[in-house]
């Protein structure tokens, strides 16, 4: 049966790889009920929710398919299994999202950033020479900037 299966010309004349997809995570308000991924619980209308792409063997028979998953933002930002992005802008929608949703997905996702207004006004707490590590990663965070890599990409960061 497999053999048959894998020789087949008109199965595998039927997989198909829909490329429209990001590939990146993406936050959307809940405009029906469904599942959350994580929790299997309701995800209500309207509710924010965070989708990742996945792909797999869908109901179709012989049909490979990418699909999103979707979850509540608070089992999203819980999951140890999911790769967060570490900026906003590695959150597809963040930017098209309301205001309100906005503080609601950062407060989630990146606690220690402050707001849009408050981050032109931030001052280093010490020289960024004497800063650690640990200390320059949240003086990033806060910014909204990429905080990985050695501790002088860290500062050349900090300084742009
Ligand atoms: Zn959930």
């Amino acid at each position: 049966m497999l053999f048959f299966f894998v020789t087949s010309p008109t199965k595998s004349t039927t997989v198909s790889y829909p490329r429209n997809i990001p590939t990146m995570p993406f936050v959307q308000v809940s405009s029906e009920d469904q599942n959350c991924d994580q929790c299997s619980k309701s995800i209500t209308k309207n509710e924010i929710m965070i989708g990742v792409a996945r792909s797999g063997w869908g109901d179709t028979w012989g049909q490979w398919e990418n699909y999103k998953a979707w979850s509540h933002l608070k089992c999203y930002a819980a999951s140890k299994s999911v790769k967060k992005p570490m900026t906003t802008d590695g959150l597809y929608g963040y930017y098209w999202s309301s205001k309100k949703d906005k503080l609601k997905v950062m407060n989630e996702l990146w606690p220690n950033q402050v707001s849009d207004s408050e981050k032109p006004k931030l001052i280093l707490p010490k020289n960024i020479n004497d800063m650690t590590c640990k200390e320059l990663k949240l003086e990033l965070q806060k910014r909204d900037l990429r905080y990985s890599g050695k501790k002088q990409d860290q500062r050349d960061t900090l300084k742009n």
